[in-house]
C-alpha cells in the first residue's frame, strides 16, 4: 500500500457531516480513505436513514474528505 504525505506528516483523513451540509456533528478519522468511507457509510445508515449512497453524494463526501 503507499504512504500518503498527509500520513508521514501525521494528518489523518477526515470528514465531517457538516462539509457536505449536514446539521450533525459527527466527525470521522481513519488511517485510509477506505476505512474512512467505511466509518462515513456506517454512520450514514445509522444516523441519516441512508441505506444506500448515491455516488453523487459520495462524490460530494470524496471531495469534503481532507
Ligand atoms: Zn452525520
Amino acid at each position: 500500500m503507499v504512504v500518503s504525505k498527509r500520513r508521514r506528516r501525521g494528518i489523518l483523513p477526515s470528514f465531517r457531516c457538516r462539509d457536505i451540509g449536514l446539521e450533525c456533528d459527527f466527525e470521522a478519522k481513519a488511517w485510509t480513505r477506505g476505512s474512512l468511507i467505511k466509518k462515513i457509510k456506517l454512520h450514514a445508515t445509522e444516523a441519516h436513514d441512508m441505506h444506500e449512497i448515491q455516488s453523487d453524494l459520495l462524490d460530494k463526501i470524496m471531495k469534503a474528505i481532507r
